[in-house]
């Protein structure tokens, strides 16, 4: 789209995040040339309300759109989030819980080193390697950190959020709206299409007609426009991930937290706790066809100590095939959805709407660059799906059946395959990795952090000492090296529940 051509008439069908981020988003990119954004969502229906951790793309969102970071944090409950905490998912003796960092500058110091550790203990040498030992962001959540340093250290790690789903679009609506964005509280009773099978507006109850040229269907696990009225096709996951149910439930507000979502394995799956400032958000994430809705709340309840109500959700696992179809971009859980391990939702919003975007600049809707963007999409969840499978597989736990059908699912991608054969045969992951995904979501270090994490080494009694005059990297000068960071970064304000 050259300079001079005029946006599109966008159509956001949902308010719930993936709406009004990709309002937001769009509005930002055409707003200003003359486009316009109308979204328009359903107060009946409601959003899905759950979500409530983030990776740093929120934080990378918030800067793009020029908003203030301490506005977004007061209105939607928002802490800081440093990495993710796995407990009880090996129960190999020194790796039962490790740290997934955020990566910051000071890693490009550590990282080497924790890499040559890992090769080493890959061979069978008894040397250290788990993640917490080497990263800045693992020592600031421990010690309950806030992750933006004092003036005189200008090497901060990133960071995400957790945050208060139900205000997260409340907070995005009330930004958006007053900057041109036109929001109609309306239910969709029907789309309707045009001779070209493309779709021309979205019939509202009350006979409102609702007209434009790209329709982003936001609608939720509904998916109104992209399943039901265009037909789009859905890969489900279900093979690959087996959890496909949730059950939520807050807790009192525990002071001090730590910046950092805990994963904690469970019977059936696990369950995540996150620090608020007005509440701790926990549900536990389980498969149906492993444990049933009562005996996962009863669990999840004798684990959190919660009382109050417990709300159940089910989750359909996949994505479409095309997210981009005719003239309808798909983007949030219509789109598709990978279960909240790794927090990904929201981060797979943003770069869905900044990637169609550009796309569309560069050709509208021409063939090939709904392709080339239905591609990279496609091989986003892929790739994050096979990451989550890395955990399952990884895991190290045969207490139950689901966690030893997990651990012998032969249901791996390929790429998958690829990275896990580059582990044992200690290959270079980082080659592995460009090798395996065109445009690999998740870095290196994040594989290394996986596999050593659970303890991925050469069974305990076939460990090593390293021969003599052999040294591994040296873990006490890094250690005192991290401690000295983290003297530079303030403690965490305790939260003031309201
Ligand atoms: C158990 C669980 C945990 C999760 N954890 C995380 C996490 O930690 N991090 C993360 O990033 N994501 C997480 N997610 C995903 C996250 O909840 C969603 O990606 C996010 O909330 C966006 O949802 P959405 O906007 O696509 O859909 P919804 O919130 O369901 O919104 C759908 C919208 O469409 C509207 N709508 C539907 N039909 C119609 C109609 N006919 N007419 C008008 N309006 C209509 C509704 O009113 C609503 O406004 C989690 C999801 C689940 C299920």
């Amino acid at each position: 789209m050259s300079d001079k051509a005029v946006p599109p008439r966008v159509v956001v069908l949902g308010g719930g995040s993936a709406g009004w981020i990709t309002a937001c988003l769009i509005h930002k990119e055409w707003g200003h040339r003359g486009g316009s954004v109308t979204l328009v969502e359903s107060p009946e229906i409601g959003i899905i309300g759950v979500g409530e951790g983030s990776t740093p793309q929120l934080k990378a969102l918030l800067d793009h759109l020029g908003i203030d970071e301490a506005a977004f944090m007061t209105a939607c409950d928002a802490t800081y989030k440093l990495g993710i905490r796995f407990t009880g998912w090996s129960e190999r003796p020194g790796f039962e819980s490790y740290f997934h960092p955020f990566p910051g500058p000071v890693d490009l110091h550590t990282e080497p080193d924790f890499v040559a550790n890992c090769a080493l203990a890959r061979r069978g040498f008894e040397v250290p390697a788990l993640p917490d030992d080497w990263f800045l962001a693992a020592r600031l959540a421990d010690g309950r950190k806030s992750p933006i340093p004092g003036p005189d250290f200008p090497f901060g790690p990133s960071y995400g959020y957790h945050f208060d789903a139900y205000k997260l679009g409340a907070f995005l609506r009330d930004w958006a709206v007053p900057r041109g964005v036109v929001h109609k509280a309306a239910k969709v009773a029907e789309v309707a299409l045009d001779g070209a099978g493309d779709v021309a507006a979205l019939m509202c109850e009350g006979d409102e007609r609702i007209e434009g040229d790209v329709f982003v269907d936001c609608s939720g696990f509904a998916a109104v426009i992209a399943q039901r009225a265009l037909g789009g096709r859905f890969i489900p996951f279900e093979e690959n991930l087996f959890n496909d149910r949730a059950v939520v439930m807050p807790t009192p507000h525990s002071a001090p937290y730590r910046p950092q979502t805990d994963a904690v394995a469970m019977s059936a799956g696990w369950r995540w706790s996150i620090p608020l400032t007005t509440r701790v958000g926990n549900g536990y994430v389980y498969s149906s066809k492993h444990i049933s809705d009562e005996a996962a709340e009863a669990e999840l309840r004798a684990a959190c100590g919660s009382s109050a109500d417990a709300r159940f959700l089910k989750m359909r696992v996949g994505r479409m095939e095309h997210s981009w179809h005719r003239n309808c971009l798909a983007a949030g859980l219509s789109q598709g959805f990978i279960e909240p391990l790794e927090a990904t939702a929201l981060h797979i919003v943003i770069s869905t709407a900044l990637e169609f975007v550009r796309a569309f600049e560069r050709g509208g809707s021409t063939g090939e660059h709904r392709d080339r963007f239905n591609a990279g999409a496609a091989a986003r969840y892929d790739g994050i799906r096979d990451y989550i499978v890395a955990h399952y597989r990884m895991s190290q736990r045969t207490d139950t059946p689901y966690w030893t059908a997990n651990r012998t699912n032969p249901n791996l991608s390929d790429e998958l395959k690829g990275m896990i054969n580059a582990w044992f045969t200690q290959a270079d992951i980082a080659v592995a990795n460009a090798e395996s995904y065109t445009e690999p979501p998740y870095s290196p270090m994040s594989w290394h952090a996986l596999f050593a994490g659970y303890g991925t080494f050469p069974d305990p009694d076939k460990m090593r000492a390293l021969p003599n005059g052999a040294i591994g990297a040296d873990a006490e000068a890094i250690a005192r090296m991290l401690d000295a960071c983290v003297r530079n970064f303030p403690a965490l304000p305790t939260p003031d529940p309201h």
